[in-house]
């Protein structure tokens, strides 16, 4: 094997080293400058400009924030410091204890001007573990110890600095930190940079370990880049919908019941029609859809390997009965200790749902079942329940309590590809209605632990892709990350600020069938194992809304806003007529409300506009001469006076859910 080579010395001699390549990319691991390679690998280069490069770029901000961070409070201590999604953090403990202020976070951001324009470079340094032990501790940074204590004993432990030009011999500025990188070759190749945010976060995201102050940044190779996003992010603000949730009156969180929804009337009537959406799509689609219990026996969770495997996310009700019942003395009379108590009592008490498939698998196997009634597609709107740890929560999009649009394909195994081709086909259209058309198919394929033989894995797998290639979507893998009894397909589906979400599943599941002895007679007359398919177009109904209403600005669509229109008068005298339209429109069956009070009709439509109303019916004086209404549509702007029977066609065309 030849001897291994420097990146940078490597792309010198291809004559490919310019001042944006900041990395390579073999074997889709991305690569710095400072590392070394076989000199024969494949590559690709990385600019700063490219994805995985903006990445490098912004893991070597977060190094010069937590460098910036110690020159103006020192004593911090450093932890660690990623880059994420949208940009980087930091976890640092702040001296004296507090949190950062924003004058800290835009006085670090100056320090940190000034250390990337002092232009050093990124050194990388190979040491032993012990090396390394000594050198953090002697530093007083207990966090990075323990970091290095979890490394194995005996391996190699890389790190890098910055701070110290090439010919200086001053190590006062050098900052060092224990990582695998990778990192930029020199701090002037960093960009544009802003922090963002300071949050608490417990150190190894446990709550029994010190509270950490977190500081969010994101970074970029140019100004442009940068402005372009902190743009999407005000948006983003301006369109939370837990803010929107409060404006348009949709739902309300009270401490009696933590992290579950309480859907108000505007929010229970979005919430209902997705609802009725769903089932007209549904009897189209050949599903069929139960109603089963909330509560269940734990027997039918130990037979799923529920209270085995997801304990710590499940509600348990207990009744009086069974509080008596394990009070009671035992046999020999003696009293029971505490323990065997509290044994007896979690072993028979009632277990709240926290999903829709135990129940579907008690229905498929409570009579006989033959091959004519395969695929049986059935669906079940039932209210789910799942403990979340308090941290996690966050509005509508992570609750405790909620509904997916849940249904289970039992089927046998030769129906699978063309069920998963007809699921797409549905994924795609509902997407399409709420205009969220960017969707990214990812394949999970099978994990490291997991149960079933390697030719079922082949199998199962190669029917989910069979059935995406019949449906010409492209996909891409995610390998060994599928669910330890099935692969599964993940979408991930961007809103309009260019924000990924993960809504909607589809999983290939025989584990259950198995777990439940479910079996249907066969053509051949023998007994058949079917396979299960839990699949999801929304998602959780309660995460689909907060996505869809930051996706539209609150700006819901006619056919799902609670209300369609508002009628508005110019003053007093045209409130016979006001009346005389809404009861008109309402008795046409439309959703319409009206502001008659004594307001300016400024301060009316102004208040009418933050309800996102589709149209404002402006009715003066002409109006109730001539019969006509004056509208003004939110998407289009003002359309005039048009006669009253043509403004029911129009909010009639669109009020009519999409079919
Ligand atoms: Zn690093
Ligand atoms: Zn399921």
């Amino acid at each position: 094997m030849p001897d291994r080579i420097n990146v940078r010395t490597l792309l010198e001699q291809k004559g490919q080293l310019a001042d944006d390549v900041v990395a390579i990319k073999t074997d889709g691991k991305i690569i710095d400058l400072h590392s070394f390679v076989d000199p024969t690998t494949t590559y690709e280069v990385v600019r700063a400009t490219d994805k995985d490069g903006i990445q490098v770029i912004r893991h070597s901000t977060a190094h010069v924030m937590a460098d910036a961070v110690q020159k103006l409070f020192p004593g911090t201590k450093v932890t660690i410091g990623p880059a994420i999604e949208d940009g980087f953090y930091y976890d640092f403990e702040k001296a004296g204890g507090g949190s950062f202020s924003d004058d800290d976070l835009a006085k670090i951001e100056k320090t940190m001007r000034e250390i990337v324009k002092s232009n050093t470079p990124f050194r990388k340094e190979m040491i032993s573990r012990n090396d390394a032990l000594a050198l953090f501790e002697k530093m007083g940074e207990n966090f990075k110890v323990e970091i290095i204590k979890s490394i194995p004993e005996g391996e190699e432990i890389s790190l890098y600095r910055h701070g110290k030009h090439e010919k200086s011999q001053d190590p006062k500025n050098e900052w060092v930190d224990v990582c695998e990188g990778p990192h930029v070759p020199r701090t002037s190749n960093l960009g544009a940079v802003k922090l963002t945010s300071v949050a608490g976060a417990y150190w190894r995201g446990d709550e029994r370990n010190p509270m950490l102050q977190r500081i969010y940044g994101t970074a970029f190779p140019t100004q442009e880049l940068l402005d372009e996003h902190l743009k999407l992010i005000e948006e983003a603000k301006a369109r939370d919908h837990r803010k929107l949730g409060k404006e348009l009156d949709l739902f309300m969180f009270d401490q009696v019941a933590p992290a579950m929804p309480f859907f108000l009337p505007r929010g229970a009537h979005v919430y209902n029609a997705l609802v009725s959406y769903m089932r007209d799509l549904y009897s189209k689609n050949g599903y069929d859809e139960v109603i089963t219990p909330q509560a269940f026996d734990p027997k039918l969770f130990r037979t799923s390997g529920h209270l085995g495997n997801y304990n710590e996310n499940m509600y348990r009700l207990w009744t009086e009965d069974l509080l008596e019942d394990a009070k009671a003395t035992d046999k020999s009379g003696s009293n029971k200790s505490e323990i065997d108590f509290i044994k007896q009592l979690q072993d028979n008490s009632f277990a709240l749902k926290p999903m829709n498939c135990p129940s579907h698998c008690v229905i498929f196997g409570a009579r006989r079942r033959s091959y004519r009634e395969l695929p049986w597609r059935v669906a079940d709107f039932g209210r789910l329940h799942r403990y979340e740890r308090g941290g996690v929560v966050h509005g509508l999009s992570r609750v405790r309590s909620f509904c997916q649009d849940d249904a289970h394909i039992f089927c046998t195994k030769e129906q699978v590809a063309d069920e998963i081709t007809k699921f797409l086909k549905l994924f795609y259209d509902v997407y399409k209605v709420f205009d969220l058309t960017k969707i990214d198919i990812r394949l999970a394929t099978r994990p490291e632990k997991r149960i079933g033989s390697d030719e079922d894995w082949d199998m199962s797998e190669r029917a989910l892709q069979e059935g995406l290639e019949k449906a010409g979507l492209p996909f891409t893998f995610s390998p060994g990350e599928g669910a330890f009894y099935g692969p599964k397909l993940e979408f991930h589906v961007q809103d309009a600020l260019k924000r990924s979400w993960q809504l909607g599943t589809m999983q290939y599941d025989p584990n259950l069938p198995e777990r439940f002895d479910l079996t249907y007679v066969g053509e051949d007359g023998k007994e058949h194992r079917p396979v299960m398919l839990h699949r999801a177009v929304f998602g959780t109904l309660e995460r689909f809304m907060s996505v869809y209403l930051e996706h539209c600005g609150g700006n819901l669509p006619a056919w799902l806003a609670p209300m369609q229109a508002i009628v508005l008068t110019v003053s007093d005298k045209s409130e016979d007529y006001g009346r005389d339209v809404l009861a008109r429109l309402r008795a046409k069956g439309f959703r319409v409300e009206a502001d008659f009070s004594g307001d300016k009709l400024g301060a009316k439509i102004r208040n009418a506009r933050i309800m996102r109303h589709p149209y404002m019916l402006i009715l003066g004086p002409k109006d109730s001469e001539a019969g006509t209404v004056s509208v003004r549509s939110r998407d289009k702007g003002e359309l005039g006076a048009m006669p009253f029977d043509q403004f029911v066609t129009l909010l009639g065309d669109e009020g009519r859910p999409p079919s």
